[in-house]
């Protein structure tokens, strides 16, 4: 299996391939994002193998992964060969308004070239070939990863695939490759020739990251999607109507692979009522059977224990599930909205495994409290029922978070044109932006008008005779029109 090599090398090489992956006819591109997935699914055993090892996540949640990761690439494909991703808009000169308009033509192109940090949680789709670096080569940009120390075999072994058919497919050498070393991190991000970045991973890091970026001689856009509390509100009405299988919902999804998602829902408002009561019975009941995990890493696990350890709770207020040896249990605090308000910088925190708090509220105006203590997340969830007057809260959660969730819950995260994972600081460094869905593309791409542009010079796509679906004098034009 062959070695990273050294930032310099990757960062040169790419910048090398910049102009040449820019100018990529968008069809090439889509072959390339196709001809990764393929690669991927025919050694699925291979590395879903190698995965498990690596991480202790089930052979059959890396196997679902590798088809997700699978699905990304070949949507991104799909997205670059639409083309609307593109924004092409074009004003036709008219001399006759004030002020005269020249003929005007803008499009988005490539940023160059971008350096990708992969996350420990998800080896495969937020690693190597995931959503960042999919996003990246569907726009036109050679990609350097940045591999995660929790899966280094696996980083390598995709690597070196990744490489083999790009190079097959026709792409420019120097598209993609891999680096490895938190010092290695740091210098890719410094690097002159990296333009942009996309991370995945925590707060603390990414943060760290993003200044580094930021200090740069020459700025450059950092995209950060990191980590999350994901709050829920569960009313009255529906404790009273849905309690069993709520307490029954969030602890799955809580739990679920150890809890170590970044859209595990954290922090849980239940009303301080009989029906809360019995919801949050049921939620212990839930927890004895819920299954234990060995978390991704020891650096995981002690992070984990510590957090648990600080809360420094008395007896009554945990709540634990059952753990196998070397594993670790599921964690709920209940607290009520006092406690929650006293110590609100601990619980508002994510807590990277399956640790959860619940809060106990006693009216909406205590709710309506509470959630101001809780910064930007990638999602919220409510629970409700149709005789609820939610209109407020749901407006509160919406300034706070990326994706709101009616009577479901938040961990899975569909790929489709209408998906945002994103969300306000501190779930992101950049809140206008998402890492999953057709948009992800537009955090490397940038806008630039051509005036008056003789039309031999222009990008095909910017041509009276190309078909990508564009607005042309203020209007939309489909493509089946621009065709006729
Ligand atoms: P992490 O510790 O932040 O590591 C992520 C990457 O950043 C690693 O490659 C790490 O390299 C590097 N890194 C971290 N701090 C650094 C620093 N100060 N200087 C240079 N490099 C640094 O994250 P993790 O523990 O692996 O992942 C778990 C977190 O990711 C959770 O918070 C989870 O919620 C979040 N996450 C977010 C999303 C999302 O879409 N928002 C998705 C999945 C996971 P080294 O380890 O080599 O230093």
């Amino acid at each position: 299996m062959s070695r990273p090599v050294p930032v310099e090398e990757a960062a040169v090489a790419a910048a090398d391939a910049a102009a040449l992956v820019a100018a990529s006819p968008r069809p090439d591109r889509a072959r390339w994002l196709d001809a990764l997935a393929a690669v991927l699914e025919a050694h699925r055993d291979e590395l879903v193998q190698l995965a498990a090892e690596e991480t202790h996540l089930s052979t059959s949640r890396l196997d679902g992964e590798v088809t997700r990761t699978a699905a990304q690439l070949r949507f991104f494909a799909g997205v670059v060969l639409e083309g609307s991703y593109l924004e092409a808009t074009i004003d036709t000169a008219d001399a006759t308004l004030t002020p005269p308009r020249p003929d005007l033509r803008r499009i988005l192109r490539p940023l160059g070239p971008v350096g990708v940090f992969a996350a420990s949680n998800f080896p495969f789709a937020f690693s190597v070939l995931g959503n960042d670096t999919a996003s990246a080569l569907a726009a036109g940009c050679p990609v350097v990863v940045k591999a995660h120390p929790g899966h280094p075999l696996l980083s390598r072994r995709v690597a070196e695939l990744a490489r083999g058919v790009l190079s097959d497919a026709g792409a420019p050498p120097g598209v993609f490759d891999l680096v490895e070393g938190v010092e290695d991190g740091v210098d890719l991000v410094r690097h002159p020739a990296i333009r942009a970045v996309g991370f995945t991973g925590s707060t603390a890091g990414g943060r760290a990251l993003f200044d580094i970026a930021c200090a740069r001689s020459a700025p450059i856009p950092f995209y950060g999607e990191l980590g999350s509390i994901n709050p829920v509100v569960v009313t009255e009405a529906a404790a009273r109507r849905r309690g069993p299988s709520i307490a029954a919902g969030f602890v799955g999804s809580f739990t679920r692979d150890g809890g170590q998602y970044c859209t595990k829902p954290g922090l849980v408002f239940v009303p301080d009522s009989d029906a809360g009561d019995a919801l949050v019975a049921a939620i212990e009941e839930q927890l004895l059977l819920a299954p234990s995990q060995m978390l991704l890493t020891e650096h995981v696990t002690a992070a984990f224990d510590h957090h648990v350890a600080r809360g420094e709770f008395d007896g009554r207020s945990i709540l634990r599930g059952c753990a196998a040896v070397g594993e670790t249990d599921p964690v709920v605090v209940t607290v009520d909205l006092g406690q929650f308000l006293d110590r609100h910088d601990y619980f508002v925190h994510e807590c990277f495994g399956p640790f959860a708090v619940v809060v106990r509220y006693r009216e909406d105006r205590d709710l309506s409290v509470g959630l101001v203590q809780v910064e930007g997340s990638l999602t919220a969830t409510l629970h409700i029922e149709d005789s609820d007057d939610i209109a407020a809260l749901v407006e509160q959660l919406s300034a706070r978070s990326g994706r709101v969730i009616f009577n479901s819950w938040p961990t899975g995260v569909a790929i489709a044109w209408g998906q945002h994972h994103g969300g306000p600081w501190p779930a992101t460094t950049s809140s206008i932006h998402t890492s999953v869905g057709a948009t992800a593309i537009r955090r490397f791409l940038t806008p630039i008008a051509y005036q008056d542009c003789p039309p031999a010079l222009l990008p095909e796509e910017l041509t009276d005779e190309s078909t990508v679906p564009r607005r042309i004098d203020g209007e939309m034009v489909s493509p089946s029109r621009l065709r006729a």
